[in-house]
């Protein structure tokens, strides 16, 4: 099933389930708006997550992640 767009744009939405943890992302981003969680997905992974502020939609992250499909960027 496809995600629900989010209505605040820009914004990034990671794919919990499928990250691998490897930090790329956070460590890529122009605006510091992604941190780890404190949790672990179902591979056993502590994953990436969006602050909840601060995306301007460059798509940095996007091409960082080694895994398709992980994270998606919405852009007005
Ligand atoms: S799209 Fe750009 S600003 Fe937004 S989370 Fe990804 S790297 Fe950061
Ligand atoms: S780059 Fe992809 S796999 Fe790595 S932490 Fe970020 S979302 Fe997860």
């Amino acid at each position: 099933m496809a995600p629900e767009v989010p209505t605040t744009l820009p914004t990034v939405v990671i794919t919990a389930e499928q990250c691998k943890g490897c930090e790329l992302c956070i460590r890529e981003c122009p605006k510091n708006c992604l941190s780890m969680s404190d949790k672990f997905n179902q591979l056993g992974y502590v994953y990436a997550k969006y602050d909840g502020e601060g995306c301007t939609g460059c798509g940095i992250c996007f091409y960082a992640c080694p895994e398709p499909g992980t994270i998606t960027v919405y852009k007005k």
